[in-house]
């Protein structure tokens, strides 16, 4: 009998897929999309729970019976509650009000605590986002913080997996990544792998917000959700990607749009934002390159605003492709 011994086992080797329609009269290259929302929890950020865990066990952090504290609205909740969940651990998010009901349901459905904070409040308050997490994980007696954005072992899962599976797959011929960078760490652990295996000949792209710091940006407010920053996290290694571009919302929902519509990838904003920025990096580029890009999530979580015809056009984006154009012939 073929399977696994529990749901966790089954993070990361995720498939590479051609994109073919995007592609056409874009590119000569062959770019290939690494589908992260194939993952149990449906995002690339399972592998980084895992790693977290597993080393907090290790280092003797997170004992039997243990709680893991962490501000997280969104992916790195889901991949760290279904790991504890398999392992017996507590786990408490913090969650500013600003996120959506559903994005707390889907924590409260794995099994999670979670607490919500007022978003109107200084940074510095003890009532914040990282107030709070803070005080829960001093006070509450075996209680662990993961903390994405300092964790070395971030980067490190994706060092150890994201980067060995595209070589593999790709048999050596990957010659260019590219990964939107929110925490950095998917770029820094796969982009250094990729780089190093390959003796530099891989080049590695970046891909943020308009506005966000990575970019050159002051972290002005963009509405893709998981990308860009106001801060330079430890995560993040600057010296890995090659360059990095700077794609605009709009940009980026519209790719978002049509890797649903054409490709059959119903994906988050961040997904369409580094398919943009793969496009305009193979501009010109050989039919023997390689891109590969990297899918973070799945576009279930986006049904009300990115992919809302309503909510685009209350934004200023409704130039993108529509969902509804029946609804919009008999209005
Ligand atoms: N897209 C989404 C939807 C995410 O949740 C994240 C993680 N914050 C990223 C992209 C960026 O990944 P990383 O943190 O590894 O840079």
């Amino acid at each position: 009998m073929r399977y696994a011994e529990n749901i966790a086992d089954l993070v990361g080797h995720t498939p590479l897929v051609k994109l073919n329609r995007v592609t056409a009269g874009a590119t000569e290259a062959t770019v290939l999309a690494k589908v992260e929302y194939l993952n149990p929890g449906g995002s690339v950020k399972d592998r980084i729970a895992s790693r977290m865990i597993d080393a907090a066990e290790r280092d003797g952090l997170l004992r039997p019976g243990g709680t893991i504290v962490e501000p997280t609205s969104g992916n790195t909740g889901v991949g760290l509650a279904l790991v504890a969940q398999q392992r017996g651990y507590r786990c408490i998010f913090v969650v500013p009000d600003k996120f959506g009901e559903e994005k707390r349901n889907v924590l409260a459905a794995y099994g999670a605590e979670v607490v919500v904070t007022p978003t109107s409040v200084a940074p510095d308050s003890p009532e914040s986002y990282y107030g709070v997490s803070d005080r829960l994980a001093r006070e509450i007696p075996g209680a662990f913080k993961p903390n994405q954005f300092a964790n070395p072992n971030g980067p490190r899962a994706h060092y150890e997996t994201t980067g060995p599976e595209i070589w593999q797959d790709t048999e050596g011929r990957v010659t260019h990544f590219v990964a939107g960078i929110g925490t950095g760490g998917t770029i820094t652990g796969t982009g250094r792998y990729l780089r190093e295996v390959s003796g530099d000949r891989v080049r590695v792209i970046g891909a943020d917000p308009e506005g966000s710091v990575y970019s050159g940006g002051t972290g002005r407010p963009y509405f893709v959700e998981g990308v860009g920053e106001d801060m330079w996290p430890d995560t993040y290694d600057p010296a890995v990607p090659n360059e990095v571009l700077a794609i605009s919302d709009a940009d980026s929902f519209r790719m978002t749009r049509r890797l649903a519509r054409e490709e059959g990838l119903l994906v988050g904003g961040s997904s369409g934002m580094a398919v943009a920025a793969a496009l305009q990096a193979a501009k010109g580029a050989s039919p023997a390159d390689v891109f590969v890009v990297l899918l973070p999530d799945g576009g279930r979580g986006y049904l009300g605003k990115i992919y809302n015809d309503k909510w685009m056009r209350a934004y200023g984006f409704g130039n993108a492709p529509s969902g509804h154009s029946v609804a919009d012939l008999l209005a």
